[in-house]
């Protein structure tokens, strides 16, 4: 269990020399109960009390870098609610080297071409997984070769030939890729590489027991950056696995499951939505590299966006960049709307502006991510702010006019606005969006 500062406190040095760039020893000990500093900071503690205050503040499931800076796991709690989720899962597209050259081709093209934009975020598919299924070596090469060449993805590199695996490595070492797996035949072999190439692993027993076993060598042997397989025959037996690891986790603190897990619904069922359905729940129960046997817009979309709504926080609203968005190509003729930078908010206006044929200008203020009316009763839209941001953002620059449309939720404010914009006419939009292209077409400026 985590320490209190008060505790934390008991193992520092007090001096209060200050070196950590802290005041005090006390005021450390609380940054680092928060996780905001780490105790490495302190010159002055000693070795076996930095060991015993790292592992009292470690997460119950460590989090795992992948990449240069990919990370999954961190994750403290079952519920998003409870507090929230931190790392959402990498979506991953397994390519076998038994496959034609033409099935590679379009899954590289799938997993390069299908992004999504979202409420200011880019969602793709993450990670490559590149399987030695011919457990040939020149095979697993050519098909490497041909990754790096046309992609830039993360990769997980997976044979069971270790002189093929250790080529592969070679091949693509800068992109630090994800090993699997050990099983308790080759722990010791592969775990060296891992070690000699400081690269993740993935551990793979063949049920819970088997899978804390191999962790349990692994910590031993000096791996940190460990991934589980429990190899779930059935998504009932995957699904228990899950919430069995992260109950032992959380509840036991027990450090053997206290890792990232991988799925493969790729390989629970052989219809695509089913597989779909499959990733869906993993996305909320918990897993941490969720592979699919090939990725279709229709399914990687909402899988996406699932994973972005169940790994967002809920205590604080969703809000996009204050900025002047330029919709339809506007020019200096065209309408000015403001509103607030609330994500439902503007992904609703933005849609009629944007389904009005009209070009025009959609001034985002940030307030906070409150929609219209609850960031004007919290006094974060109203005349004075409204004003301050429009004289800040330049927007008489890009129009000849200066006319601006305000919700017509908020038409109270219009006075405000004109006293603090003595050249501007305000205009009351529409109340309802749906409202906004008929609003936009007859509008002159
Ligand atoms: Fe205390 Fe260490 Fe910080 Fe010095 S560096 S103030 S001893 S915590």
């Amino acid at each position: 269990m985590a320490l209190s500062g008060i505790e934390i406190f008991k193992h520092l040095p007090k001096t209060n020399c200050k070196e950590c760039g802290f005041p005090t020893c006390l005021a450390f000990a609380m940054q680092l109960a928060s996780s905001k500093v780490e105790v490495s900071k302190c010159p002055y503690v000693k070795d076996e009390t930095k060991a015993f205050l790292e592992e009292s503040q470690a997460p119950p499931i460590r989090k795992v870098i992948i990449g240069d800076n990919f990370a999954i796991g961190e994750e403290t709690v079952f519920f998003r609610h409870e507090k929230t989720f931190v790392h959402p899962p990498a979506i991953c597209i397994l390519i076998k080297d038994e496959e034609p050259k033409s099935i590679w081709e379009k899954k590289i093209a799938s997993f390069n071409n299908l992004k999504f934009e979202r409420i200011g975020f880019m969602l793709k598919a993450n990670l490559l997984f590149l399987e030695n299924s011919s457990n040939l070596k020149a095979k697993f090469l050519e098909l490497v070769s041909y990754v790096m060449k046309e992609s830039n993805g993360l990769l997980c590199l997976s044979s069971e030939n270790m002189d093929a695996l250790k080529a592969a490595i070679e091949m693509t070492k800068e992109r630090k890729p994800l090993l699997y797996s050990a099983n308790q035949s080759n722990i010791d072999e592969i775990a060296s590489i891992a070690k000699e190439y400081n690269l993740p692993i993935v551990a793979k027993g063949e049920d819970l027991e088997s899978l804390s076993s191999l962790t349990e060598k692994l910590i031993s042997l000096g791996i940190k950056d460990i991934i589980l397989d429990s190899s779930p025959k059935t998504i009932k037996e995957a699904f228990y696995h899950q919430i069995f690891i992260r109950r032992q986790a959380l509840i036991s603190k027990f450090r053997p499951l206290g890792f990232p897990t991988i799925v493969f619904p790729a390989k629970l069922t052989n219809d695509p939505m089913k597989e779909a359905l499959y990733a869906a729940t993993f996305i909320v129960k918990y897993g941490g590299l969720i592979v699919l046997s090939d990725l279709a817009g229709e399914s990687l979309f909402p899988l996406l966006v699932l994973s972005l709504n169940i790994y967002t926080d809920p205590q604080r609203p969703m809000a996009i960049e204050e900025k002047i968005y330029e919709i339809n190509g506007p020019n200096e003729k065209s309408p000015i709307c403001i509103t607030t930078n609330f994500s439902l908010t503007y992904f609703i206006v933005q849609g009629e502006i944007d389904a009005s044929k009209v070009p025009t200008y959609l001034m985002i203020m940030d307030t906070g991510g409150l929609s219209t009316l609850t960031s004007w009763s919290a006094g974060k839209f109203n005349g004075e702010l409204i004003s301050a941001y429009v004289k800040k953002s330049k927007i008489e620059e890009k129009v000849s006019h200066r006319k601006i449309i305000i919700p017509g939720y908020v038409a109270g404010i219009k006075g405000e606005i004109e006293e603090e914009l003595k050249t501007w006419e305000v205009i009351v939009g529409p109340r309802e969006a749906s409202d906004i292209p008929i609003f936009l077409q007859k509008f002159k400026t």
